[in-house]
């Protein structure tokens, strides 16, 4: 497989990350949480290996704000763009995909919390939809 370097970054270019290789599927977060701390409609997820991951510039100066125990919102204290974060839990590193540069070689496979969705946002593509979480296949 052909190895692709996906770069990302925060707004005021302080934090800057690399990926050496393939992100996950992306999906489209409608809970009340993502559209809070985006203030927009949904949040662009998918996540990584943490192998292929690394940090470039700004790593020391990220802030985190623990939302709810075990899950931290990490964000650059300059500009308040989110950063990756590591998922203990799955051993895999979050990421923001709206905060990647270019084609990360990926499209939108679903939405999720669908149930909390924005009352003003209407879904016009053909993925799938879920209620709450993606139920866990096997
Ligand atoms: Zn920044
Ligand atoms: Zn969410």
């Amino acid at each position: 497989m052909e190895k692709s370097t996906t770069t990302g970054g925060c707004l005021c270019g302080d934090v800057k990350y690399e990926i050496d290789g393939s992100i996950s599927p992306i999906w489209l977060c409608h809970c009340s949480k993502c559209r809070r701390r985006t203030g927009s409609a949904f949040h662009a997820s998918a996540v990584c290996s943490p192998d292929l991951f690394r940090w470039v510039s700004g790593e020391d100066s990220i802030q985190e704000y623990e939302d709810t125990p075990g899950y931290k919102v990490r964000f650059c204290p300059r500009c308040g763009s989110p950063v990756p974060s590591y998922l203990e839990q799955f051993g895999l590193v979050f990421l923001h995909v709206g905060a990647l540069d270019g084609d990360p070689g990926r499209q939108i496979d679903h939405h999720i919390f669908v149930g909390s969705k924005a009352p003003w946002f209407a879904i016009t593509d053909g993925h799938p939809q879920y209620h709450e979480h993606k139920p866990r296949q096997g």
